[in-house]
């Protein structure tokens, strides 16, 4: 029976980044992944091909929508949705070779097939009806996440889908019915509505992007109304039909009166759920909440101490980053080191255009902590690096605590809002004051100005606005 050191289950950016600690930390290593490619949801379903869709989108709409106020005279300018799916499938493929690579490079023993547990040291591998076992000293579990749905809707992956079928369509859609206005639904609401397809979003709660800082609900659902998304905020959702191709969506809108949508697809994206099936978490009596997340103490240990788990398939946000965080920091437990996570500074980003960004404290949630605090807000249209490339909406706004000037919260939407927020993630583990970027050069013309002048207007000293 092969023996080791660490089993990965799972080979996702949390699976797959801890194998590779582990490796790096000199841990004989396994990871088992039950499908063919490695790199879970985010490489082959989720953040890689998404964003693949998006620029592409992106390109389209800024060929009809830009090109000739700069210059450049593209005439009849169409969509061959083919080539952008296969282009986007030709990403995936490279980007999840690429892991292959690093399992190679870092002598990981990769098992394709189901993992499950025998008891709390020996894994069951399952693949083609053979099932092999092997002895593994620790486990962690990096399972990740299905998409959740709601009790009436029978999802048949045709009209009515989740993010995984509308990544690989074979037509847009004429009317795509998009329920829930979180993450999922705004990033691919916005690359069929750049497609032609009119798409209309219908969430539950007051406000899109429930979680995020008001103003960002706000500024981004009002740029996206403007590029033709409709937006029905306070719908509760009571029934889904199909018949034929066409898919009826009914809601009752604010005063409890039925709203009704027809469309020809209706993209379900109200949440993600924790995976656990068949994994045998009863073999060994591994702990799970009620809302089916695997229960860990701060060292991501669950309650039997040679099992951990980390990524979406344990409590805190669904995010890829947060997983690989997690997957780095429990190899470096594992092999006896004190690593931490600050999750108040793992940064939430939504990758429309204009993009949003966000770290730390909402203010709503300062103003619900009784925080004293101050705010500076920058306009991205007051940057002359914003005019240069006609992306003029959005704005940064900073949170610093009214009486030590410490930074408690960023929040950006404009262009390049997901590569700047690093800027604020970087400043606020050094506990860096609005002050401390305020007085830090900036080049010019960066959008990264915005942080700066942001911070400024902290003090009531932008420069420019
Ligand atoms: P996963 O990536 O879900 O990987 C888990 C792996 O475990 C899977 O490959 C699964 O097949 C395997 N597995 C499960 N059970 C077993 C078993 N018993 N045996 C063997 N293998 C098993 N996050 C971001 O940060 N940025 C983004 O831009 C972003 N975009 C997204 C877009 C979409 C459409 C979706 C759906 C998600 C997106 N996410 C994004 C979220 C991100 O994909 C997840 O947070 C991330 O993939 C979680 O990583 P994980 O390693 O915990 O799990
Ligand atoms: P989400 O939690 O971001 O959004 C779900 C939305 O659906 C919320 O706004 C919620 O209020 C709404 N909702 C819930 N029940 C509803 C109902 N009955 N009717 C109408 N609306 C309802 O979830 P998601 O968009 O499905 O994404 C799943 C996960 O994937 C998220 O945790 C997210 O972090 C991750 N993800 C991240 C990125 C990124 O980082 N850019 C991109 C895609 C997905």
């Amino acid at each position: 029976m092969s023996t080791y050191d660490v089993t990965v289950i799972g080979s996702g950016p949390g699976g797959y980044v801890a194998a590779i600690r582990c490796a790096q930390l000199g841990l004989k290593t396994a990871i088992i992944e039950k499908y063919n490619t490695l790199g879970g949801t985010c490489l082959n379903v989720g953040c890689i091909p998404s964003k693949a869709l998006l620029d592409s989108s992106h390109h389209y709409h800024d060929a009809i929508h830009h090109f000739e106020k700069h210059g450049i005279d593209a005439k009849e300018v169409t969509v061959n949705f083919k080539q952008m799916i296969d282009r986007k499938n030709e990403v995936v493929s490279q980007t999840c070779a690429g892991i292959d690579f690093l399992m190679d490079k870092n002598k990981i023993t990769v098992y394709n097939g189901f993992g499950s547990f025998k008891d709390a040291t020996h894994i069951n591998i399952t693949s083609e009806g053979k099932t092999e076992t092997i002895e593994s000293k620790h486990t962690i579990i990096a399972t990740g996440s299905k998409p959740s749905s709601l009790p009436f809707i029978k999802l048949d992956k045709k009209r009515v889908i989740t993010s995984t079928e509308a990544l690989s369509l074979t037509e847009t859609p004429k009317h795509l019915v998009v329920i829930g206005g979180g993450v999922i639904g705004l990033e691919l609401g916005q690359v069929y509505n750049r497609l032609g397809s009119q798409v209309s979003v219908i969430e539950y709660m007051p406000k899109i992007i429930p979680t995020m800082d008001g103003m960002l609900s706000k500024e981004l659902q009002k740029s996206l109304k403007k590029q033709g998304i409709k937006f029905f905020t306070g719908h509760k959702v009571t029934s889904v039909t199909t018949k034929g191709n066409e898919v009826t969506v009914i809601a009752d809108n604010k005063k409890g009166v039925p709203v009704e949508f027809k469309g020809d697809y209706c993209l379900v994206s109200v949440g993600r759920k924790p995976y656990t099936d068949k994994l045998g978490l009863e073999n060994v009596g591994v702990k799970v909440t009620e809302r089916g997340q695997i229960e860990t103490n701060e060292h991501l240990q669950t309650n039997i101490s040679n099992i951990y788990a980390i990524g979406d398939v344990v409590e805190g946000a669904m995010l890829a980053h947060k997983a690989s965080e997690e997957g780095e920091c429990v190899a470096e437990i594992i092999a006896g080191q004190k690593p931490h996570i600050d999750y108040n500074l793992i940064p939430g980003v939504v990758y429309t255009w204009p993009e949003v960004a966000a770290v730390g404290k909402t203010e709503e949630q300062l103003k619900e902590e009784g925080v004293n605090y101050k705010v500076g807000s920058f306009p991205m249209r007051a940057l002359g690096r914003a005019r240069a490339s006609m992306d003029l909406e959005g704005q940064v706004k900073v949170l610093a605590h009214a009486e030590t000037d410490e930074i408690l919260g960023m929040h950006i939407i404009g262009a390049r809002a997901a590569d700047m927020i690093a800027e604020a993630v970087i400043a606020m583990e050094f506990r860096a004051s609005s002050e401390d970027i305020a007085r830090s050069s900036h080049a010019h013309p960066t959008f990264t100005e915005a942080i700066k002048e942001a911070c400024m207007a902290v003090d009531g000293r932008a420069i420019h606005s």
